[in-house]
Order: structure tokens, then sequence, then C-alpha cells
């Protein structure tokens, strides 16, 4: 026993799946079709996609942001714990990834909940905005390109509602972010953003050692 966060050992991750997770299998079957894409190591892990869909719930979400589809698997997850009116706002720049999530999404019936906006995120984000939607969102999902980590963060906080959540995931980004020789333009950014997290008063902070570390921030 310690008061520390446990060191996972792969027996006991596989115990951890073994007792808990409970993945629908059409989130089984895309992640196995993801499984031999060559940058299938960008999916979220079933137990977080799980978890986000416990979040869902938690907040009693309706309207949803995410910033980084890949091949849907964390859309799909989302969608599948949101009530039958709930919409998620999907952005990402490729049609080709996101060709496998539509049809992952039409076959769970729940593409009629995710809006997908093809192009830099940042645009749909700033329209978004300029709509008039900010505070309207429960949960924005931040799991784009890296560098811009900080420009979705600052976005996602006026989209998102009081109380309204953000999750930021790969904030542990392997383990690099501790390795100060490490300069480069992803791991710098996501190591900016955690310290900035810290002291920052428009948010209640928790960073979790999920996946490859997963940061909530609910707006005050
Ligand atoms: N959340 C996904 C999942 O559960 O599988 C993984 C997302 S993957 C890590 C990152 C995605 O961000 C890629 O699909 C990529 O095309 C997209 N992306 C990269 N740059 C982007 C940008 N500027 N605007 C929108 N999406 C972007
Ligand atoms: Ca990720």
């Amino acid at each position: 026993m310690s008061n520390r966060t446990i060191e996972l050992t792969d027996e006991l991750y596989d115990y951890l799946l073994q007792v808990s997770l409970r993945e629908p299998e059409l989130l089984e079957r895309l992640r196995q079709e993801t499984a031999s894409h060559p940058l299938a190591v960008m999916q979220i892990s079933p137990e977080q996609g799980q978890f986000m869909a416990l979040l869902t719930h938690l907040l009693g979400a309706r309207r949803t942001l995410e910033v980084g589809v890949f091949t849907g698997y964390s859309a799909l997850s989302v969608a599948l714990a949101l009530p039958p009116e709930g919409r998620i706002i999907a952005c990402d720049i490729s049609e080709e990834y996101t060709s496998v999530a539509q049809r992952y999404w039409q076959e769970a019936g729940v593409i009629g909940k995710i809006d997908l906006r093809l192009g830099p995120a940042i645009n749909t984000l700033d329209a978004l905005i300029h709509e008039g939607q900010a505070a309207t969102f429960d949960m924005a999902f931040i799991d784009a390109d890296k560098q811009s980590y900080d420009a979705y963060y600052e976005r996602a906080l006026l989209l998102v509602r009081c109380g309204g959540l953000i999750v930021i995931d790969n904030v542990l980004w392997g383990g690099k972010v501790v390795d100060a020789t490490d300069t480069d333009q992803e791991v710098v950014s996501i190591r900016e953003l955690n310290v900035k997290l810290r002291e920052d008063p428009r948010i209640h902070l928790s960073m979790l050692p999920l996946s490859d570390g997963l940061t909530l921030a609910v707006r005050r």
C-alpha cells in the first residue's frame, strides 16, 4: 500500500481491464480495425473511452466538443453516452481518418449526434465563438496537434459553460515532459500548458495518470 499513485505493471493493467472494461462490441471492432493503421497509437485507450463516457453521464452532458477525431473512437464513446438529443461538434482536418469514424458512427446509429467539421480546429472553434456559442458546451475534449494545445484550451474555456469540463489528452506525453533537454515543439507546448494550468484561477484542476496523462479542468 502507498499514498502515491500505484505503478501499473502489465499484469495489473490486464487485471484492471479484466475487472472493469465494458467495451461495446462496435468500439472493440473499431479498435481492432485502427490497430492496423500506421498511426494506431493516436487512438485513446479503451479504459479512457469508458472514463469519458462516465464523465459524459456525470455531467449530464448534451453538447460536447471534440478537437481531434482520427478514426472516431473517443467521439463514439461519448456519443453512445449522450442522450438521444445530445450533440458533438467534432473537429479534424483529415477526410481519410474520419471516413473510418463515420462508418462506425453510422453503424452505431449515432451519426446524427455528431456534427463533423473538417478544417483547422482553431477556425472551427473561432467560428463557434463568433456565432455566439460561447458558454453553451458541457464538455470539450482536446486531442489534436499538440503545438496548438494552448490555443485550443483558451477557446474551449470560452465555449464551455461554468461548471463545464475540458479534458486534455497526452499531458504526460510518454514521460517526455520531465526531460528538460527535450525541446521538441510538442513537448514544450504540453509542458508549458501544464505549468500554466497549475496557476490558472479560471479552473478547478486535476491531472490523472490515466493512459498518457489526462487533465481535467472545470470552468469556475
Ligand atoms: N481522439 C482520437 C481517438 O480517440 O482516436 C485521436 C485523435 S489523434 C491523436 C489527432 C487528430 O487530430 C488526427 O486525426 C489529426 O488529423 C487531427 N488534427 C491534426 N491537426 C489538426 C488541426 N489543426 N485541426 C483539426 N484536427 C487536427
Ligand atoms: Ca491522444
